[in-house]
């Protein structure tokens, strides 16, 4: 997508650790080139396997014999530096791009590197709510499309994918609803990495896109599961929060039940009732965000009521 929608907005805003404080205004006023190089940070997680951190969620690289593979691309604005990024540790090109779901600060690039990739990559329900959203748009600003896509589109079934590429595998698995209807879990097997997009968040409360198909049942089933089968040496990159192990993941888990067991305790109470009697200190690793998601509207969708975050205005 060119422009910048008020769902991405607020995603620029609320999400864009560790640069939220100055967010607002960057997000106020596109960023020219020389600010969009400076904007992004690579660490290394596993061998030719890296997280690129920049405004929006964090993206993913991967680098086999003779190509890369880039794991979603925030916004369009930001290409340039993030390409700068990806030249900082590799020169090959990026044959495919995939999203992990739909959202504007994961997908906002596609527009400018599908002109460059063979292939952009995601879930059958992100292709279908990205052709929705660009219906809304000039026809000249539209773009970026996944042209290969897994799963089917409106089913809760699971769905699977695997790249291969030069002497590298790449696994690509879809659990059902959860953050969205089209999230995807990456998986880099061979060195125990796995980017969960929105899937995972670290830092801030995790925000369920209930309007995209989002549930939060879908979520903590979800975690619960990849918890109890990734190999204990993992190393995660969440969608937003800094690159952590299976520890952190463990924790997420326990945190989703947690609030899934207080809900179920107090039955009818509404969003503002079970926040005021929860635990939130025990839980210092998932913070609210005023303006996105809030303990209230946490705890509003995590009772089946709510869109997950604060109404936009
Ligand atoms: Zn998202």
């Amino acid at each position: 997508m060119r422009v910048l929608t008020a769902l991405g907005l607020a995603f620029a805003v609320g999400l864009s650790l560790p640069l939220a404080a100055h967010a607002k205004h960057r997000a106020a006023q596109p960023l020219g080139s020389a600010d969009a190089a400076k904007i992004h940070k690579v660490e290394k997680v596993a061998e030719n396997v890296y997280c690129i951190f920049g405004q929006g969620g964090n993206i993913g690289l991967v680098v086999t014999a003779k190509h890369a593979v880039l794991i979603d691309d925030q916004f369009e604005r930001l290409v340039p530096g993030l390409l700068d990024a990806v030249r900082s540790v590799t020169d090959k090109p990026i044959k495919y791009l995939v999203n992990t779901h739909g959202h504007p600060d994961h997908v906002g690039g596609n527009v400018v590197l599908e002109k460059q990739v063979s292939a952009i990559i995601a879930h059958a329900n992100v292709r279908r709510r990205m052709i929705t959203e660009q219906a809304k748009l000039d026809p000249a600003k539209r773009g970026g499309l996944p042209e290969l896509s897994l799963g089917s589109e409106d089913t809760k079934e699971r769905a699977r994918l695997n790249i291969h590429l030069d002497e590298a595998e790449i696994h690509l698995l879809h659990l059902g609803p959860g953050h969205t209807d089209g999230d995807v879990l990456v998986g880099i097997p061979s060195v125990h990495v796995m980017h969960m997009g929105d899937l995972f968040f670290l830092g801030m409360l995790p925000f369920i896109d209930v309007e995209g198909g989002g549930s939060f049942e879908g979520l903590a089933a979800q975690i619960t599961s990849v918890a109890s089968w990734i190999p204990e040496d993992s190393r995660i990159i969440p969608g937003h929060g800094p690159v952590c192990g299976k520890k952190e993941l463990l924790r997420y888990r326990d945190f989703l039940q947690a609030v899934q067991a207080h809900v179920k305790a107090h039955p009818g109470q509404d969003g503002a009732a079970l926040a005021k009697t929860f635990d939130t200190a025990a839980w210092p690793e998932w913070k609210p965000v005023s303006e996105f998601v809030t303990w209230e509207t946490f705890f509003s969708v995590a009772s089946g009521k709510g869109p997950g975050r604060v109404a936009r205005p």
